[in-house]
C-alpha cells in the first residue's frame, strides 16, 4: 500500500547536555535545532526530518527530561511525555563519559511506563575508551530492557549510520508525512495546536472523549510581531461539535481564551487565534498525521 516505505515518529530523551540535538542535526543533516553548552536550550519540541531511499523519519528533539522547578519546566515535561507516547520508538541518548546518575534513573523510570520500545543510544563515544563501554552496558542494561544498545558519537558522525538503519528497521510501512525537501518544521505550530487540544481536553473531559485532533491551517507572522493562527478542531460526531461549540459558542470561546493566553506567555506576543470545529469521522485512521502535524503542506 506504501509501497514499501517505512514512516515513523522518533524521540530523542535524555538529560540536557548529552547531545540529544547534536545526534538529531547530524542524522538530519541540517541545523534545525538549536544546540548550546547550555543545558535546557531546547525549550519545545522540534521535529528533524530524514527522508531516505528506505523512508521517512520524524525525530522529535525533546526538552531535557527532568524534575520540574518551574511552570516552564513543568510545561517542557509534559511535553516531553506526550511526544513518548506518541512515537514508534524512542532514543534514550545518554553521555558515555558520566555514570548513571539520578537522572537517568528518572528518565528509565518514565520510559519503563510507557510500551513505546526504547534504543539505548550512548553518544560522545570520542571521549572514553571502548574498554569503559561494556561495564557501563552492562549497569544500563540491568535496569532495563533495550530493544537495541548503539554507541555513537553525534558530534563526528561515528556509527550513525548503523543507527540510522536500525530505525527504518524499526518503523512500520506508511506514507510519507513531509515532501522529501523538508528537513523540520515551525515548533509554535505544533505547541499552540498541542495547546488548543489540551484546554478542550480538559474543559470537556467527560462528555468529549480523546476523540479530538487539533489542525493549524494557517500560521502567520504579522509585520507588527502578532501572531495570526486559524485552527480547527476536529471531531467525530455532530454531537461532539455541540458540545465543543457550546450554547452560544461559549465553550469554544474559552478554549480559545484559555488557550490564546499561554501562547502569548510562551511565545512573547499578542495572538489573534481563530477557531473552528468540524466533523470529520474516523480521522483517528488519519490520527498521527493530524495529532503531530496539525497541517499537511
Ligand atoms: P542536548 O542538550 O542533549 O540537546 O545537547 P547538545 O546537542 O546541545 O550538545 C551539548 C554539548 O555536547 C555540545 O557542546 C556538543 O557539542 C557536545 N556534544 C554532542 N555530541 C557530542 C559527541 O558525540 N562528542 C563530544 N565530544 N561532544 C558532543
Ligand atoms: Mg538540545
Amino acid at each position: 500500500m506504501f509501497s514499501g516505505k517505512k514512516s515513523g515518529f522518533v524521540a530523542i530523551v535524555g538529560r540536557p547536555n548529552v547531545g540529544k540535538s547534536t545526534l538529531m542535526n547530524q542524522m538530519v543533516g541540517q541545523k534545525v535545532a538549536i544546540m548550546s553548552d547550555k543545558p535546557q536550550t531546547t525549550r519545545n519540541r522540534i521535529q528533524g526530518i530524514l527522508t531516505k531511499e528506505e523512508g521517512q523519519i520524524i525525530f522529535i528533539d525533546t526538552p531535557g527530561i527532568h524534575k520540574p522547578k518551574s511552570k516552564l519546566g513543568d510545561y517542557m515535561v509534559r511535553i516531553a511525555d506526550n511526544a513518548l507516547k506518541e512515537v514508534d520508538l524512542i532514543l534514550f541518548v545518554i553521555d558515555a563519559a558520566e555514570k548513571m546518575g539520578t537522572g537517568e534513573q528518572y528518565i528509565m523510570e518514565r520510559l519503563k511506563s510507557v510500551k513505546t520500545p526504547v534504543y539505548l543510544v550512548i553518544n560522545k563515544i570520542d571521549k572514553v575508551h571502548p574498554n569503559d563501554l561494556l561495564p557501563l552496558i552492562d549497569h544500563y542494561r540491568s535496569e532495563m530492557e533495550f530493544a537495541e544498545i548503539i554507541p555513537v558519537s553525534a558530534l563526528n558522525g561515528n556509527n550513525l549510520n548503523p543507527l540510522i538503519q536500525s530505525i527504518f528497521k524499526a518503523l512500520p510501512e506508511g506514507p510519507f508525512y513531509y515532501p522529501s525537501d523538508t528537513y523540520t518544521d515551525h515548533p509554535e505550530r505544533f505547541i499552540a495546536a498541542e495547546l488548543i487540544r489540551e484546554k478542550a481536553l480538559h474543559l470537556l473531559r467527560e462528555e468529549v472523549p480523546h476523540s479530538l485532533a487539533v489542525v493549524i491551517e494557517e500560521y502567520k507572522e504579522r509585520e507588527s510581531g502578532n501572531l495570526y493562527i486559524h485552527a480547527v478542531i476536529y471531531c467525530e460526531r455532530n454531537s461532539q461539535k455541540g458540545i465543543l461549540i457550546g450554547k452560544n459558542g461559549t465553550m469554544l470561546k474559552e478554549i480559545g481564551r484559555r488557550a490564546r493566553e499561554d501562547m502569548e506567555n510562551l511565545f512573547g506576543t499578542r495572538v489573534f487565534l481563530e477557531l473552528w470545529v468540524k466533523v470529520k469521522e474516523d480521522w483517528r485512521n488519519e490520527e498521527r498525521l493530524l495529532k503531530n502535524f496539525g497541517y499537511q503542506e
